[in-house]
């Protein structure tokens, strides 16, 4: 059963059959969204996600592509527009972490991926949202959303520098591109989650550090997910260029 019975239009999320990503599809069902779930590798994860957004009364779909790749970023969008309808918002969210290691210790190959994946995937993304949501370019308006982290601001030192820095990048992305596009009806947002129960951290990190927050605690996918949904959604109607910490005070 849905939850609500306002319409929202379609939304697509990249990395959504984990993590965050995945909270936030279900959320964004919940809140009147149907819902292309994008994933690299786990399509029994993302089928179990879109099985969750159905429970909602929503329309889903599960669509692998690798969005390091611009051709399947382009085929991933043609997809979810001609079996779900015009998308209406995007959630850039697929990103990954690096291991620990100090600067010093960096090799390019370890850099090429990080940033690969969590900047330049993300830029290219948003390109494709515009492509298809500006009303330059024929589409409706609409809003994207990216998922960036607390360690953009943090810089964390001693663990991933480049992880952080590939970050920054992204909200770089959302203040520019949130500018540039303000005036063509789409909307650019962001949000920096901090420490977040999921399987991204190396193993005993959420131990090791998970009480550090002055909330004292990690944080739940499901926390950064309604923050997500409320940035789609016209309930942050007078909202751009804006990324919002969801990280307990950290
Ligand atoms: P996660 O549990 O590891 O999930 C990552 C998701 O991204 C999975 O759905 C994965 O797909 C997908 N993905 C990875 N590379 C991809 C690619 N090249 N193409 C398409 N999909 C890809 O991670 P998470 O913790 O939910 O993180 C989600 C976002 O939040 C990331 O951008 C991360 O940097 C950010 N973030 C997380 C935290 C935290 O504490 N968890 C904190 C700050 C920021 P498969 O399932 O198919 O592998």
């Amino acid at each position: 059963m849905t939850e609500t019975d306002v319409r929202r239009g379609v939304v697509l999320i990249t990395g959504g059959s984990r993590g965050i990503g995945a909270s936030a599809a279900v959320a964004l069902a919940a809140d009147g969204w149907d819902v292309g779930v994008n994933y690299r590798t786990r399509a029994d994860e993302a089928e179990r996600v879109v099985k969750a957004c159905q429970e909602h009364g929503r329309r889903a779909l599960a669509v692998q592509a690798d969005v390091t790749e611009a051709d399947q970023i382009e085929r991933l969008f043609d997809t979810v527009t001609a079996e779900l309808g015009p998308i209406g918002a995007v959630i850039n969210n697929a990103g990954v972490v690096s291991p620990s290691g100090r600067v010093a210790e960096y090799d390019a190959a370890r850099l090429e991926r990080v940033f690969r994946i969590n900047s330049i995937s993300a830029i290219l993304v948003a390109g494709a949202a515009v492509r298809r949501m500006s009303t330059a370019y024929g589409g409706s308006g609409g809003v994207l959303v990216n998922v960036s982290s607390r360690a953009a601001v943090l810089g964390s030192a001693g663990e991933y520098v480049d992880y952080a820095a590939s970050k920054a990048a992204v909200d770089a992305l959302t203040t520019g591109l949130a500018n540039e596009v303000a005036k063509e009806g789409i909307r650019v947002l962001g949000v920096r989650p901090g420490l977040i129960e999921t399987d991204i951290h190396e193993a005993g990190r959420l131990q090791r550090i998970g009480t550090t927050p002055p909330l004292g605690r990690p944080g739940k996918p499901e926390e950064v997910a309604q923050v997500i949904t409320f940035l789609a959604s016209d309930r942050s109607s007078y909202m751009t260029g804006t990324t919002l910490d969801v990280s307990g005070g950290r």
